[in-house]
């Protein structure tokens, strides 16, 4: 573990802990975003000079980075196995993708998708056509149960909406199967792949899915970069959403109004000057990662069997999971810890130990109710950032916490706990 592994920035903060000296930080919280990549920060950092804006410019500056931002789109398409033909829009994160997708959906599409998916992927559907299906207890049932929806499925277009990794409870979901059932049906498939493709490698020709989104700050980029991937015919034929410069390749006074004639897909839903830095930080991380998907998933998979093996010793603590305890995960792990309030725990963790998980509902509000009593659990999450001395750590100090409970008085502020 750890040879030839892509190294993250901040590996060694140090964070002021109660009554103590400062600590290394353990951040188990990659899931909601990573640390960014060291040779993403000096990809960043080359680029910086050259910062001009793209496409408009004349300049050898503006040249560059128009380069460069055209470069990025093809490292994406790599990174996801995309077909040539397919458009890759750069946009904010994942949750902005999905709902650009909503936006250029055909009249009338039917959309089928399951109910225990994060709300970047529950909620952008509209119309009377959307079927939210119960997430069955077992990976196996959920193709048949697509099956049987699509059957009563309305004539015309239709797409089913999957997630690669759910982010509560890490379990894959079966994909290509699903694909293969939405097809049989005519239907498309979007894949929801945010917490997917830090972990493992994703190719939409082998899954045989029509779109994906994934978000930069969740695969070792900075924040603000994310992209949606796909089938260019719906994203070419809608209406952009951003109106203004870049989406348009013409605009003509007609005396009483204007005459707009959009560009094609990307550049019409990438209205206004484009975040260049933020698709080439995404673009490097993603060759970084597709050069290195061996040494990730070796990392990983060590981390989060020390992980789940440390849980299981603290007395109380329950894993959540939709499909078992032996369904194959990323590394996400959800849990309860019998009575103590998840809140309480992630304060303690944080303000005594130093270490960053995350508590609530994880934007997933219906699966975190399902599977937790009281709808709210405590996530622990691994990534490069990791090391086996955090997890020991954790596990270390979860035990106490939950165990001897703690030295320290906490009170609730604003619903937040505080010591
Ligand atoms: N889908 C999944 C499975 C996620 O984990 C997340 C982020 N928690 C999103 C979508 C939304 O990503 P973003 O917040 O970057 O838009």
């Amino acid at each position: 573990v750890g040879v030839g592994l892509p190294r993250v920035v901040g590996a060694s903060l140090r964070v002021p802990v109660l009554g103590g000296e400062r600590v290394e930080y353990a951040n188990l919280d990659h899931a909601a975003s990573a640390p960014c990549l060291e040779q993403v920060r000096d990809a960043v950092d080359e680029l910086l000079p050259w910062y001009a804006s793209v496409h408009r410019g004349a300049g050898f500056a503006s040249q560059v980075s128009t380069r460069v931002y055209e470069q990025a789109r093809d490292s994406v398409r790599r990174f996801l196995g995309a077909r040539a033909t397919d458009a890759v829009v750069f946009v904010r994160n994942s949750t902005d993708g999905l709902n650009l997708l909503a936006r250029c959906l055909p009249r009338h599409t039917a959309v089928v998708l399951f109910d225990t998916d994060h709300h970047a992927a529950l909620l952008p559907w509209r119309g009377p056509h959307v079927r939210r299906l119960r997430t069955p207890g077992s990976a196996a049932a959920a193709p048949l149960e697509l099956d049987r929806a699509l059957r009563e499925a309305p004539v015309g277009p239709r797409l089913v909406v999957v997630t690669g990794a759910s982010n509560v409870t890490g379990e894959l979901w079966p994909v290509a199967e699903l694909a293969r059932v939405a097809r049989r049906h005519g239907a498309r498939v979007a894949l929801d792949a945010a917490q997917l493709a830090p972990h493992r490698p994703v190719d939409l020709r082998e899954l045989d899915v029509d779109y994906a989104v994934l978000s930069g700050h969740k695969l070792y980029a900075p924040f603000g970069a994310g992209a949606l991937v796909g089938r260019s015919d719906w994203l070419q034929a809608a209406e952009p959403y951003l109106l203004g410069g870049g989406a348009t390749a013409r605009v003509t006074d007609r005396g009483d109004r204007l005459a707009v004639a959009w560009s094609g897909a990307p550049e019409r839903h990438e209205a206004g000057t484009p975040n260049v830095v933020g698709a080439h930080a995404l673009a490097t991380a993603c060759d970084v990662l597709g050069r290195h998907w061996e040494q990730v998933a070796a990392h990983e998979r060590v981390l989060l069997e020390r992980l789940r093996d440390g849980l299981r010793s603290v007395p109380g603590v329950e894993e959540l999971a939709l499909f078992g305890p032996d369904h194959d995960r990323v590394g996400v792990v959800s849990f309860t810890a019998g009575a103590q309030d998840p809140g309480y725990l992630a304060a303690a963790l944080s303000a005594e130990h130093g270490i960053g998980v995350r508590d609530g509902a994880f934007c997933a509000h219906v699966a975190v109710a399902r599977l937790a009593p009281g709808g709210r659990a405590l996530r622990a999450s691994v990534g490069l950032g990791t090391t086996a001395e955090h997890v020991d750590r954790f596990v270390a100090a979860l035990r106490s916490l939950v165990t001897e409970g703690s030295r320290w008085e906490y009170e609730r502020q604003d619903g937040r706990w505080v010591p």
